[in-house]
């Protein structure tokens, strides 16, 4: 049988897609455990910034120069040209067209070049389910055209999964072990715009799930994935109310970019900074202990000091629990890779200040549980238990003697720019 390994880089979504891709193989191949067992190596590639981008193709050259068969995936399949410079006889497959997986891996071992980019739903196909974290995507692509974004090219079509699917995979997750789910998605708030519904239909589904597939008494907990403020906004009640329900962790992910008005409308954004801090100030309202993450790019081609400053005092004003901070690279087809770009030195120096000032945020956000009795889902072991507390902070989790997806009682003793940390009470 011939033996394939998938090797995924990148968001939430697209390891939810190496799990689609993964129940697709095993059925007519072996999945093997690392490159050096397989004839065909399946690299899930991530895009989203040139430093990324430079490690894969570096990773492909490597693998190539070893003679590996190799089929790309993924978000890169947006630069095609490239990957052909790269890899001239490698099939690739677009994010939209997973379903072909396995005949491209044939197509590998033959040496056939062959594209497949048929934008097809996903809807059925099956599906890896893991536990006790489980990624459940709920919809690909989205309906903005960010300047910076060449994800949106390697994933042009909006496709969401109905709120029947995706409750279906939950319940068959949580029935697999699984007690945190996350839902993924490039924007949750695109959701169900392609299939008449919503992010609030899908939400109270969830919520209110009382389908025979429900696992009576088991508590699992439900991770919203980035929604964009303009969609937050526009949801913002209906959302409150999802996360005031046991079932979601009391945690937001909102991309707001920049700190700047007129940079939030140079990147064609669909929301105003405005937006955002209405959004933190409500949900901060609601649930004063919530976590709030953002990302901020620094070092736009039209960022000046000035807009660099009011994305600072974003930072402190908000105070988001994490900050992904990053610098801008210009992006192959988007319409940002035209424009000047500021010196490297400038952008460097801003993405430093930028981070310095995001982790000193962070570790007083966290520091203010020192001293406090948490409920953890514990949900990873390394050389200790680590959990997620109810507002998704990471909890290192001592003297723990039960299973991974158990929740206990942690008393935190101390805190880091990472995780806290705490002492189970059993
Ligand atoms: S919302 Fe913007 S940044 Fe996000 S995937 Fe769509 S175009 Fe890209």
């Amino acid at each position: 049988m011939v033996k394939v390994h998938i090797e995924t880089y990148g968001c939430t979504l697209n390891q939810a897609d190496s799990d689609i891709m993964h129940a697709i193989l095993r059925t007519s191949h072996e999945m093997a455990p690392s490159n050096a067992h397989a004839d065909v190596v399946v690299i899930n590639t991530c895009t989203v910034k040139g430093a990324t981008e430079n490690k894969i193709f570096e990773r492909i050259r490597k693998l190539e120069t070893g003679n590996r068969k190799l089929v790309i995936a993924g978000c890169l399949a947006a630069n095609i040209p490239k990957i052909r410079k790269y890899c001239p006889r490698a099939p690739i497959v677009t994010p939209s067209s997973l379903m072909h997986i396995s005949e491209a891996v044939d197509d590998a071992l033959a040496g056939r070049p062959m594209l497949y980019s048929a934008p097809e739903s996903k809807e059925g196909l099956p599906r890896i389910l893991t536990a006790p974290i489980c990624r459940i995507p709920i919809n690909d692509g989205c309906v903005s055209s960010c300047h910076f974004c060449q994800t949106r090219l390697a994933r042009p079509f909006l496709r969401s999964y109905t709120p029947k699917t995706v409750v279906k995979w939950m319940n068959d997750a949580v029935l697999g072990g699984a007690r945190e789910i996350q839902l993924t998605s490039q924007d949750s708030g695109a959701y169900g715009l392609d299939i008449k519904t919503n992010l609030l239909t899908l939400l109270d589904a969830i919520a209110n799930d009382d389908s025979s597939g429900r696992v009576e008494g088991a508590d699992y907990l439900v991770r919203l994935g980035m929604i964009n403020p303009e969609h937050a906004k526009r949801m913002l009640p209906g959302i409150l109310d999802a996360l005031r329900g046991p079932r979601f962790y009391k945690f937001l992910h909102v991309p707001v970019q920049t700190g700047s008005e007129k940079v939030c409308r140079e990147m064609n954004r669909d929301h105003t900074v405005r937006d955002f801090y209405d959004i933190v100030g409500a949900v901060r309202g609601a649930f004063p202990e919530a976590s709030i993450a953002t990302d901020i790019i620094v070092g736009y081609p039209t960022e000046t000091e000035e807009d660099f400053e009011e994305t600072l005092e974003l930072v402190r004003r908000s105070k988001p629990e994490v900050v992904n901070v990053s610098k801008f690279s210009p992006r192959p087809g988007t319409a940002a890779k035209g424009l000047k770009e500021i010196p490297n030195l400038i952008v460097k120096r801003r993405s430093e200040v930028a981070s310095a000032l995001t982790k000193e945020i962070t570790k007083e956000r966290r520091m203010r549980y020192v001293g406090r009795r948490l409920r953890v889902l514990v949900s990873e072991k390394e050389k200790d238990f680590k959990g997620r507390a109810v507002n998704y902070h990471q909890v290192v989790v001592k003297g723990f003697s039960g299973k991974l997806g158990d929740f206990v009682d942690v008393d935190i003793y101390d805190a880091n720019l990472g995780s806290l940390f705490g002492r189970a009470v059993e």
